[in-house]
């Protein structure tokens, strides 16, 4: 089941696709010392970080953010689709995914057993930086984590060429609006989704060790293609909703990955909401 939170007019609500294992070691510009303290200890460095999703309807639509890891990546993920049944939402209903970016436990999920389209009326939204860097074809010097992933993006994304659509920096749809927050990826897109009075900012993988990155978003993560570039986006955000006092929702912040940031010292704490 997922869980519900109101923000402004908007029922949003919140889903675990599941934990994703990884390393704080992955951490980039912190003392791992320091590193293991901020996470309350770890196994020889791995931790596990929630893949979350979020969905809402408005007006007809029905609007996912983001699709999940799929079952392909590790056993711990690719719940969405279950997490969705339970409370009666079918693939078929869905009308709209925003997506923040094309990595793999972002778009395994929009596939299906046979590697089709699960969502099949679903309209694709996406920034057209981060679908051309990750479509393009190979020119050589590729490193080979970008081959891997930009092999992922393609399977992940072909079965849904017709159901693209390519949205530019600030345009509204539907209340939605991307954000271009570049260096996780070239297109990393956080959306601020308009609920009346109030907003929330969808903010992708701006943040992936949610109890290291906000209080120190200085620090950046491997899987970051730029990573300086990565921690200017994270900064600027992290001002923007703390300024704004705006919700926030991570795709790797403690599951459900609702709150909100506020000033803490040099840095920013979260407050789940
Ligand atoms: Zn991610």
């Amino acid at each position: 089941m997922g869980q519900g939170f109101q923000i402004g007019t908007l029922d949003l609500r919140a889903y675990c696709d599941g934990l994703l294992k990884t390393s704080i070691t992955y951490a980039i510009g912190i003392d791992q010392n320091d590193a293991e303290a901020m996470v309350g200890g770890s196994e020889a460095g791995s931790i596990f970080i929630p893949v979350n999703n979020f969905l809402f309807e408005r007006d007809d639509a029905t609007i996912m953010i983001d699709a999940g890891a799929g079952k392909i990546m590790q056993p711990t993920l690719g719940r969405l689709p279950q997490e969705l049944a339970s409370e009666g939402i079918a693939p078929g209903d869905v009308t709209h995914i925003l997506l923040t970016h094309i990595h793999s436990d972002h778009t395994n999920g929009l596939l299906n057993d046979e590697g089709g389209a699960l969502y099949p009326h679903a309209q694709i939204l996406i920034h057209p930086d981060e679908y051309d860097f990750w479509m393009a074809p190979n020119v050589g010097g590729e490193s080979e984590k970008i081959l891997r992933q930009r092999h992922r993006a393609q399977l992940n994304l072909t079965p849904y060429r017709d159901q693209m659509r390519f949205v530019k920096e600030g345009e509204e749809i539907l209340g939605c609006t991307p954000l271009l927050s570049p260096g996780h990826t070239p297109g990393h897109t956080c959306w601020r989704i308009d609920a009346g009075r109030e907003a929330f900012l969808a903010w992708g993988d701006l943040v992936h060790f949610s109890a290291i990155q906000i209080e120190r978003p200085d620090v950046a993560v491997t899987y970051d293609l730029d990573p300086d570039l990565a921690r200017r986006s994270r900064l600027r955000f992290l001002d923007m909703v703390a300024n704004e006092r705006m919700a926030v929702a991570g795709a790797h912040v403690a599951a459900p990955g609702l709150g909100y940031v506020t000033r803490k010292g040099t840095g920013y704490s979260f407050e789940p909401a």
